[in-house]
Parts: structure tokens; sequence; C-alpha cells
């Protein structure tokens, strides 16, 4: 599924097969979730790297060939399970890059914006930013009621709306009141972290999503409401999940004095202006961008043991644009995931 030009449905095409490059591997996409990110490019609030191009940065693919020099890396044995994540290749000799901040090279390119995404049969990816998932041991039954952890649908989605999820969340601190604004893919699944590691947690939606705020508190929230509503009691911290500049002074207001407000997405309407009363009292308002590595190591090892169950919706490959739309109107509850095999 390809996009030609933003703001024009993505198009079923028939394209050459991917060839890898010295370092990469071929992966026969099984799943690929589907982003906000994905829809920003698709409705040209971000620009994308090459047209056309192939969306879906959130990758599991079985490995089906390797480029020369691939031999020994982690995951790339023929016929093992991988999952490729927004941050596809660095430069690895930066500022940034050598100081455990590759998340802010400024050559970085990201899967399915600068290289061609999973929103596809067949990927290439660079196999040194490709995670080896979690297997059940041969012989071991998957746990008793559905949905089995360990499926290539729920897994998708931890690997962007989970993960740079958990970069926010690292960004709150030891923060025990925690709101969430916005409770999508990567709320749903951050709330679950989140009360593993014993915080309470404040959900917000849109005014009129009451299966939102019944979601939230399904999912172990203290407190759900909407987003304009003043919470029972003040936050330690915020993390904005929602793409609208208005919730920075309003989740500013909720926090406490030296509680931290996160912005967790890429793209953000225009924030409007506040007084600095607000911000004052060391208060602390700050962005997270894309992820590392180590972040998506440590959050990988970490999902069984909370354990993570991510509430998907499925689509086939020729339905994407369908699930971009179902997303941009709110129509589902969790993250929506493109299943090929
Ligand atoms: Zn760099
Ligand atoms: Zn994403």
């Amino acid at each position: 599924m390809v996009l030609d030009s933003p703001d024009r449905p993505l198009r079923a095409a028939e394209l050459p097969d991917p060839v890898p490059n010295a370092g990469d591997l071929l992966l026969r996409v099984r799943a690929c979730g589907v982003c906000r990110t994905d829809l920003h490019l698709r409705d040209g609030e971000l620009p994308a790297g090459h047209a056309p191009l192939v969306l879906g940065h959130q990758i599991v693919g079985e490995v089906v060939a390797a480029g020369e020099r691939v031999a020994g890396a982690r995951g790339a044995q023929l016929g093992a399970r991988v999952g490729v994540p927004w941050l596809g290749w660095t430069c690895g000799e930066c500022r940034y890059c050598v100081s455990g901040r590759e998340n802010l090279c400024a050559r970085a390119q990201f899967t399915g914006c600068d290289r061609d995404g999973g929103f596809a049969e067949l990927t290439v990816a660079d196999a040194r930013f490709c995670f080896p998932l979690p297997e059940r041991a041969a012989g071991e039954a998957p746990p008793s009621g559905a949905p089995d952890p360990l499926a290539d649908e729920q897994l998708a989605p931890l690997l962007c709306a989970g993960l740079i999820g958990y970069r926010a969340l690292q960004m709150a601190g030891d923060a025990e009141r925690l709101g969430l604004y916005g409770f999508g893919a990567a709320a749903h699944l951050i709330c679950q972290v989140a009360v593993h590691e014993g915080r309470r947690v404040f959900a917000f939606t849109r005014e009129d999503d009451r299966a939102g705020r019944r979601f939230a508190r399904e999912l172990g929230a203290v407190w759900a409401g909407g987003s304009a509503e003043r919470p029972p009691e003040e936050l330690d911290a915020a993390l904005i999940f929602a793409p609208v500049g208005a919730l920075v002074p309003i989740a500013l207001r909720a926090v406490a004095r030296g509680g931290t407000v996160v912005c967790a997405g890429i793209h953000m309407s225009d924030i409007p202006s506040f007084p600095y009363v607000d911000l004052w009292g060391e208060r602390t308002l700050r962005s997270v961008a894309n992820l590392t590595r180590d972040d998506g190591e440590a959050f990988l090892a970490l999902a069984p043991r909370v354990p993570l169950r991510t509430q998907v919706t499925t689509y086939p490959l020729d339905a994407a644009e369908q699930a971009l739309s179902d997303l941009r109107g709110g129509a589902f509850e969790g993250a929506a995931v493109l299943r090929l095999a």
C-alpha cells in the first residue's frame, strides 16, 4: 500500500521485491501496527521522506534473507521473528549517537518515512535496528484466555505506541499520580505499565468519549474524565498523547508544583499562550522524540512481566486506508494492526 502524495488515499500497488543491502534483513511482514504518525504522514501534517512511500513502522516480520555482513547479528537467523521500530538507522558518530541519544541523531532515518515500511508483504530493515521478539519455548502452551500476548498482532503495537509511550513515562520520573491525556494506543499500554509500577493513573479523554473512559477504568485507571475536567487531586506528571496543543496549558494547571508535562507525540497543533504562573513552581514542560535501541530492549523485556495486553482491531493489508480513517475518527479502542499472516 503506497502513499503517492499527502491527502490522497493509500493505493494498492505491485512494487519490485525489495533487495537487502549489506547489513539489511529482508522480512516477510506478518503484522504491522497503524500509528498516529502514519496518519500525520497520510494527511500531510508531517513530510514524507520520498514518494511513493510505504508507511508503517511497527513491523513484526520473519527473516527470509539477509544481505552481506549480518551473519551473527542477533535475530538474523532465517525464520526468526523480529520487530522493526520507527528508528530505522542512525549515523553512529555524531554527538548524539556517541552519548546515548541516538533518538536525536540529525541524520537518522525513520521506518515508513525515510525508508519504506511495513504496509507491504515484504520489507527490508537494518539488522542492527531490529529487535528479537519473545517466543514461547518449544512445548510451552499459550496462557489460557484470549488473546495470546505473543501473537504477531499483539506485539506490533508495542513497537511504537508502547515503546515511545514507555520513553515518555521515563520522563515522568517517579511520579505517583500520573495523568494520561488522550487514551489511544500508547496510553492503553502505558496505563498498564504504570499500574504495574504502583502508580495511580488519571485518564483524560475527549468530552464525549464515555467508552474510552470505561476502557481506561477497566485497565486500572483510578479516575477517568474529559480532558477539560480538573482531576480530583493534583498530578505529579502528565503525558500528552493527543496531538492537541490546547492540552498543554490544561495539563500544566493539573500538575502540582515540581510536576512534569511530557508531550509524547511527533506532531501537535499550536500551543496557546498561557500565564507564566502555570509554569511557575518548578513545573517542567518537555517533549519526547523517537526512541533509542536501549528503550526498545528495556520495554520489550518488561512487557511480558506486566503482562501487557494489547487491545487490537485487525485489518487486512488492502484495508490500510480504512484503518487510518478509523484511527482519525476514533472508531476503536486501543490499537489498529494490519495482519498479513
Ligand atoms: Zn548520529
Ligand atoms: Zn509511531
